[in-house]
C-alpha cells in the first residue's frame, strides 16, 4: 500500500534518551512540511510528539517497514532554524541524547500532546490624566493609591498588575480604586513602541560609563566581554544601560542570573526599569504561564527575558545581546538530565547570531580567564565601589591555638561584640546547616550515618531528627548507641542552627536573623528576612551559600567566615578556585554605603599560600596563582575532562559496565594510536564516585583527560555507537559528562 501512496521519508526527534533520530514518512503532498514543527508519530503502541528535523532523506531502513506519521500539530515550525542548530551542536558537545536536548528548547506545554494553546495579548494599566489639585488630594487621602498611581506613572510602558505587584505586592486594592475614580484605565496591545522608552536609570560613573562605551562598541558582532567587578562597583547598572540601547533598536536582550540570584530584590529593580518591557521567568511559573512567556518572548513582543540556567534556550525574534550575570556560579552547570553549562551554551549562541556576550562577576571563573589570557575574552575591570564605602578589609584569624565558644575565637567575640554596641549589623557564614554535622558514641566510636548514602547524618535538634544532606532522609534520635548500646551518645561540630542558639546565649537581646534552607522555605520567608536586615537594626545575620551574592546590605560592618579549612584540603580540583571566590563574595558584603568593613576569616592553617593570598584581595592575583598550579598538575582549563559514569544497585556492577566501555575506548584509541594519534588521551579509571553510595545506589566512574580536545572528540564521536551497542548498555545506566564541574 504505501508503494502507490507518495511519500518522503523525513527524521523526527524524540525526547527519548537515545542517541539518533527516527524515520517515518510524511505525505509527499505536505509541501509546507518544515524542519522545526512538530509532529504526533506512532511510537511503538502509543503516540508521541516528535520534532521534524530533516525531509526529504533517505533511510537506512526499507521504507516498507516506515510508519507514517499520524498527523501535524503546527502549521509554522516552534523551533527556529537557529536553535536547532544549537541544540545539534550540543548534542554533539556535550555527547547527550539527540532528542532530548532538541525537547530542552521547547516549553513543556509543547512536548505534550495537547494542542490549546493560551492567549497572549498584553493587559496594561496606563493612567489618565491626572490634574495637580486632583494629585494632591490624591496623595492625602490615600497615600498607598498614590504610590501604584507613581508606579505606573513611572513606567516606561505602562504596567500589568502581574508586573506591579512586584514591585507593591497588594496592589488590588489600590488599581481597583484608581479605576474607579478614572484616573486609570486597563487597555490590551499588541506590541509595545519601543523605540522611544525611556527607562528610569540611574547615570553611570566615570568608570561605569567607560565600560559601557566599550562594550556598546562591539554591537552586532560576536565578542565575548568579561566584566570583573567588585561587590558594590555597580554592574547591574551597566547592564542595565545596554540593555536600554538594545530596546531602542528593537532587540531583544537575553540577562542570566543563577538560581540563587533572581531575588525579589532583582526583580523588583528590573520590573522598575523596564516595566512589562522585561519578562521573568523562575521556576515557581506554571507550565501555561511558562509558555506564554516563551510565546511573547519569541513573538519579539518583549524584548528582555530575566531567567536562570534553562532561559538560554529561549526562542527569540531579534536577539542582540547575552548577558550572564555571575558567571562563575555553579548553578550554570546542570549536573542532571541533559548535562550542559548554560554559560557556554550561551557564548555558542552568541557566536552563532554574531552578537556580543557579556559575562559579568566579581570573581571570573577560571576558564573564563584562562581564555581572556589567551586574548579569546576582552576583560573590563569596575574597581570603586558605588554610593561611596572602601573595599573591606580581609583579617586571617588564626584560631589553630585557639579555644572556641560557639565555634567562635575569643577575638572574634570581641569584634563582634563592638559592632552590634556601635549599632552595626554582623554577618556570620556558616555553609553548613542543622545543629551539628556529626553524632557518635563517645564509648565505642560508632557514628550516625545515612543508610542510603556515604554519608553522616546531620542532628536537627529542632525538629529531634538526623537528616541525611544528600538523600534527604531521616531518622530519630538515638538514645543508645545502636553498636554498644551505651547512653554516652555525642554530637561534634557546629551547624547554623546550633550557631543561632550559642549566639542568643553569647549576645542575649540581639536580634538574630538566620538565613539557610531551613528556615527559608519560600520566597517570602527570604522577603521578610532581607526586609528585616533592610531595617538596618543591629543585628547578627547568620547565613549558608543563600546569603553570599547579590544583596545590598547596607548596615553590615563586620563578615565572619567560619569553617573554611575544609576546602584547603579538599580533594576536589576547583575547591580553592571556590573557596577564594566566596570570602570575597562573602566579604564583599561588609561596609557598603558610608561605613567601613572588614570581613574575618578563621582558619586553623593560617600560612597556608591561599590563607596569604586572600588578604591581598586581589583576585586576579588569586585566581593566576591557582591557574600555575593547575598548569604544574595539567588540570582543567589546561585539558580537557570526559567522564562517563555509571551506578548500580552495588558497586561491582557498576565498574564492570565502566570497565566494556574502557575496552571499547582503548581500542578505538590504540586504533587511532597508529595513525599518529599517540599518546594524546589518558583513560583513568572505572574507581568508584568521591561519595559512591547516594540514595542506596553505587556510583562509579572512568575519566577521559586530554590536552588534545580535537583527538579527544573525534575518539568519542567513533566509540559512543560502538558503547550505545554494548549489551550492558542496555541492563545499566550510564551517562556521559563533557567538562564536569568536578573531577
Ligand atoms: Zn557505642
Ligand atoms: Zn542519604
Amino acid at each position: 500500500m504505501k508503494k502507490q501512496s507518495k511519500y518522503q521519508i523525513a527524521k523526527f526527534a524524540l525526547e527519548l534518551p537515545v542517541y539518533h533520530l527516527f524515520d517515518y514518512l510524511i505525505e509527499a503532498s505536505d509541501e509546507e512540511a518544515q524542519a522545526g514543527q512538530r509532529y504526533l508519530l506512532p511510537f511503538i503502541s502509543r503516540f508521541k510528539v516528535g520534532l521534524l528535523i530533516e525531509k526529504n532523506t533517505t533511510s537506512k531502513i526499507d521504507p516498507e517497514k516506515l510508519r507514517f506519521v499520524t498527523k501535524k500539530l503546527d502549521q509554522q515550525p516552534q523551533l527556529s532554524s537557529h536553535l536547532q542548530q544549537l541544540a545539534a551542536w550540543m548534542a554533539e558537545y556535550y555527547l547527550q541524547a539527540i532528542g532530548e536536548v532538541y525537547f530542552q528548547c521547547l516549553p513543556r506545554l509543547l512536548r505534550k500532546k495537547s494542542s490549546k494553546l493560551p492567549d497572549n495579548r498584553i493587559k496594561i494599566w496606563q493612567v489618565k490624566e491626572i490634574n495637580q489639585p486632583d494629585r494632591l488630594k490624591l496623595r492625602n487621602k490615600s497615600l498607598k493609591q498614590h504610590e501604584v498611581l507613581q508606579i505606573i506613572e513611572q513606567s516606561p510602558t505602562g504596567l500589568s498588575q502581574e508586573v506591579i505587584r512586584k514591585i507593591f505586592p497588594a496592589c488590588q486594592t489600590q488599581i481597583k480604586a484608581l479605576e474607579k475614580k478614572q484616573l486609570i484605565k486597563e487597555i490590551i496591545i499588541d506590541r509595545f513602541d519601543v523605540t522611544n522608552v525611556k527607562p528610569d536609570l540611574y547615570q553611570l560613573q566615570d568608570e561605569q560609563q567607560q565600560v559601557y562605551q566599550n562594550i556598546s562598541k562591539t554591537d552586532g558582532q560576536f565578542c565575548v566581554h568579561i566584566l570583573q567587578g567588585i561587590t558594590g562597583s555597580g554592574k547591574t547598572e551597566v547592564y542595565f544601560h545596554l540593555i536600554k540601547d538594545q530596546i531602542r533598536q528593537n532587540k531583544q536582550v537575553i540577562y542570566l542570573v543563577p538560581e540563587i540570584g533572581l531575588t525579589p530584590q532583582l526583580i523588583k529593580r528590573t520590573s522598575r526599569a523596564f516595566g512589562d518591557l522585561a519578562l521573568i521567568s523562575h521556576s515557581g511559573l506554571s507550565d501555561i504561564q511558562r509558555y506564554k512567556a516563551w510565546d511573547q518572548f519569541r513573538l519579539g513582543l518583549k524584548p528582555v527575558l530575566l531567567g536562570t540556567r534553562s532561559s538560554v534556550f529561549s526562542e527569540t525574534k531579534n536577539l542582540g545581546l547575552i548577558i550572564i550575570d555571575e558567571e562563575h556560579d555553579s548553578s550554570f552547570r546542570q549536573q542532571d538530565g541533559i548535562r550542559y553549562h548554560a554559560r557556554d551554551v550561551a557564548i555558542k549562541r552568541a557566536q552563532l547570531l554574531k552578537i556580543p556576550i557579556l559575562l559579568g562577576t566579581a570573581t571570573p571563573s577560571l576558564e573564563s580567564l584562562n581564555n581572556v589570557n589567551k586574548l579569546h575574552y576582552r576583560l573590563h575591570h569596575l574597581n570603586q565601589r558605588q554610593g561611596g564605602g572602601q573595599t573591606p578589609i580581609i583579617q586571617i584569624l588564626d584560631i589553630s591555638k585557639s579555644y572556641l565558644q560557639a565555634g567562635l575565637a575569643a577575638e572574634l567575640i570581641e569584634q563582634i561584640r563592638q559592632q552590634l554596641k556601635q549599632g552595626n549589623q554582623v554577618l556570620i557564614y556558616l555553609n553548613r546547616r542543622g545543629f551539628a554535622p556529626v553524632v557518635h558514641c563517645h564509648e565505642c566510636g560508632w557514628m550516625a550515618s545515612c543508610q542510603q548514602c556515604d554519608a553522616k547524618m546531620t542532628l536537627h535538634q529542632s525538629v529531634n531528627q538526623l537528616i541525611c544532606h544528600h538523600c534527604g532522609s531521616r531518622s530519630q534520635l538515638f538514645a543508645r548507641c545502636p553498636s554498644c548500646n551505651s547512653g554516652d551518645i555525642k554530637h561534634y561540630g557546629i551547624g547554623t542552627e546550633q550557631l543561632e542558639l550559642s549566639l542568643s546565649e553569647l549576645f542575649e537581646g540581639v536580634d538574630i536573623i538566620r538565613i539557610d534552607r531551613d528556615t527559608i522555605k519560600n520566597k517570602n520567608d527570604f522577603e521578610t528576612r532581607l526586609q528585616q536586615i533592610q531595617s538596618g537594626k543591629a543585628a547578627i545575620i547568620i547565613g549558608t551559600q543563600m546569603i553570599a551574592k547579590g544583596h545590598d546590605y547596607a548596615n553590615i560592618t563586620l563578615v565572619a567566615v567560619l569553617e573554611s579549612d575544609q576546602a584547603l584540603y579538599s580533594g576536589q580540583y576547583r575547591a580553592s578556585e571556590r573557596l577564594a571566590q566566596t570570602i570575597l563574595q562573602v566579604s564583599g558584603r561588609a561596609g557598603r554605603a558610608n561605613k567601613v568593613g572588614k570581613a574575618i576569616v578563621q582558619t586553623r592553617f593560617a600560612d597556608h599560600p591561599l590563607m596569604l593570598s586572600i588578604t591581598t584581595q586581589d583576585y586576579s592575583d588569586i585566581a593566576q596563582q591557582i591557574l600555575l598550579e593547575r598548569k604544574q598538575f595539567a588540570f582543567p582549563p589546561y585539558s580537557r575532562v570526559v567522564i562517563f559514569r555509571a551506578d548500580a544497585t552495588e558497586l561491582e556492577k557498576a565498574i564492570n559496565k565502566l570497565d566494556e566501555i574502557k575496552k571499547v575506548l582503548q581500542q578505538i584509541n590504540s586504533g587511532d594510536r597508529t595513525n599518529g594519534n599517540s599518546g594524546k588521551i589518558s583513560i583513568l579509571g572505572p574507581v568508584p564516585a568521591i561519595m559512591s553510595k547516594r540514595i542506596g545506589r553505587y556510583r562509579a566512574q572512568l575519566s577521559l583527560i586530554s590536552n588534545d580536545f580535537s583527538a579527544l572528540r573525534s575518539l568519542l564521536k567513533m566509540a559512543l555507537p560502538e558503547i550505545v551497542k554494548l549489551k550492558i548498555s542496555k541492563q545499566l545506566k550510564w551517562q556521559v559528562d563533557v567538562d564536569p564541574f568536578d573531577l
